[in-house]
């Protein structure tokens, strides 16, 4: 309590969370209508800056246009359509059926808004990421605080301006900063935390959220695998994978973060990621620096933890078959691919998280599966197989999040399908209507009819008629 009065003394958003607490009572009460016109204001405006949308994230890690336009904006107007045009559905209360026991009675599920919620945002799709989740947000009737990443300062500015210049704080309000502010929004008692980042932040929210028995959604990162299966037509799976790993400068949660090969394909599959990656990003007229097309890592802190990476491979005796190279001015490193590395190897430890592709041999798919199971439960599982017997075998052993067979990242955008990890990788789904329901809390009710009813007959004192119709209802429920 003394940590929240700090709070309060401390930080202006204080005072905006308690309007929040207050029209969150009203805005469980309007209509479905009120959400999608604040759903259609949101897309506007979206829309109208579309173009300051692309400049910011191009200031921030020259994020080229096409990408800002399908990995930020398209993605939240279709998420926001696909709220608009379900919406009415997802919110009407579902009728359940009951059981002998509950003769008489009618029940059902109401969907109500939790109230005020808290979206923490990481930089990697700094506008998809904070906005994406605003849309469930809005659509199951909460007020929200959103919290953008510092690490992408350009965008974070942008996206506080054109919420908080178009929205009523009460309904909606962005808080910049880095891990203080989010620290100190984290001591407030919220009706929901909805979570993006690493998995090692996730567990302080969800330590903070503890504190006052917040619900969360956290949706965290990890080591995604891709299975390329001896069957497989190399030059397809090489030429999707090298788009799902370098798209963003491989700054994407579920990326594949390193390839599974059996070691009689290795040569021909890594001549085909070689030939993939020239294709995306052609360096013989051109340096990479001079490709318009290819991001760069967000941060020197993040530059520098992948180059260690590079290093450290290379100290053990791993070889690099493609890249390596990196350039600090420009926070560039080549797209990179690494083989022949030692288990103890942080390639192969830790999320990799950008243009860096280990790949591990495996002796056969039993083997692959093991080593598999022996890491956290991934984000993400990719495999590429012409066999439908091994993706079968490989998705009944293994447990993640997502999976995407012949294909990778395109998961994400389908929006009928739940988005999120499972354990380490995180907790809770995303997008359209499993977001709503994140965000909503599913009412119980139950109702009753007045006078005589079939629980009143089961009421003490107890006798053998009533011992005989529990034991009645016992064989038929
Ligand atoms: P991060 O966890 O460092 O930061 C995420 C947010 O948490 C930021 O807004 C930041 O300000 C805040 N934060 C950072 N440190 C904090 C602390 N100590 N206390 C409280 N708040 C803190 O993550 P990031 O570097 O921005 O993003 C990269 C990570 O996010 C990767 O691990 C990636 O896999 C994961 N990610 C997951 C998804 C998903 O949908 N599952 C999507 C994108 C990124």
């Amino acid at each position: 309590m003394a940590d929240l009065e700090a709070v309060k003394v401390s930080y202006g958003f204080v005072e905006v969370f308690s309007t929040q607490k207050r029209r969150a009572v009203e805005m469980r009460q309007r209509p479905i209508r009120d959400r999608i016109y604040t759903l259609k204001r949101l897309r506007l405006i979206v829309e109208q800056h579309k173009d300051e949308i692309r400049r910011a994230v191009y200031s921030d890690f020259k994020k080229p246009a096409l990408e800002a336009d399908l990995s930020e904006t398209y993605v939240v107007i279709s998420e926001i359509n696909h709220a608009i045009k379900h919406l009415k559905r997802w919110a009407r209360p579902k009728s359940v059926s009951g059981n002998v026991t509950y003769f008489g009675t009618s029940s059902m599920v109401r969907y109500e808004p939790k109230g005020v919620c808290l979206i923490i945002a990481p930089w990697n799709y700094p506008v998809n990421l904070l906005l994406g989740p605003t849309v469930s947000a809005i659509a199951a009737g909460n007020a929200a605080i959103l919290k953008p990443s510092e690490v992408t300062s350009h965008t974070s500015t942008l996206m506080k301006r054109l919420i908080n210049d178009n929205f009523p704080a009460d309904e909606l309000y962005v808080v910049e900063g880095g891990v203080e502010q989010t620290q100190a929004l984290l001591k407030l008692p919220f009706d929901h935390i909805f979570f993006t980042g690493g998995t090692a932040v996730g567990k302080i929210v969800m330590k903070a959220a503890a504190e006052n028995l917040t619900s969360v959604t956290l949706e965290l990162g990890g080591k995604s695998p891709a299975i390329v299966d001896s069957s497989a037509n190399l030059k397809d799976s090489a030429e999707k994978i090298a788009w799902g790993k370098w798209v963003n400068n491989g700054q994407t949660c579920i990326a594949p973060d390193y390839i599974m090969l059996h070691p009689s394909k290795k040569a021909e599959f890594v001549s085909e990621l070689k030939t993939a990656i020239n294709k995306l990003y052609p360096t013989d007229q051109r340096s990479l620096s001079e490709i318009k097309d290819y991001s760069r890592v967000v941060s020197d802190r993040h530059f520098n933890r992948l180059e260690s990476m590079i290093k450290n491979a290379v100290e053990s005796g791993a070889d690099v078959v493609h890249g390596g190279k990196s350039y600090a001015e420009e926070r560039l490193i080549e797209p990179t691919i690494i083989i022949n590395l030692p288990e103890q190897s942080d390639l192969l430890s830790d999320e990799v998280f950008g243009p860096i592709l280990p790949i591990v041999e495996y002796e056969s798919i039993e083997s692959a599966i093991d080593y598999i199971n022996s890491k956290d439960k991934p984000l993400s599982l990719y495999v590429f197989t012409k066999n439908s017997d091994v993706t079968e075998e490989i998705l009944a052993k293994t447990s993640s999040g997502t999976a995407c067979i012949n294909d990778c990242v395109l998961q994400f955008m389908q929006p009928n399908l739940p988005f999120g990890g499972v354990n380490h990788s995180g907790i809770g789904k995303a997008h359209g209507e499993f977001g709503f329901i994140e965000f909503s809390n599913q009412k119980a009710i139950l109702k009753q009819r007045v006078g005589l009813t079939s629980a009143k007959s089961l009421y003490p004192p107890y006798n053998n008629v009533k011992q005989k119709m529990v034991d009645f209802m016992m064989k038929y429920i």
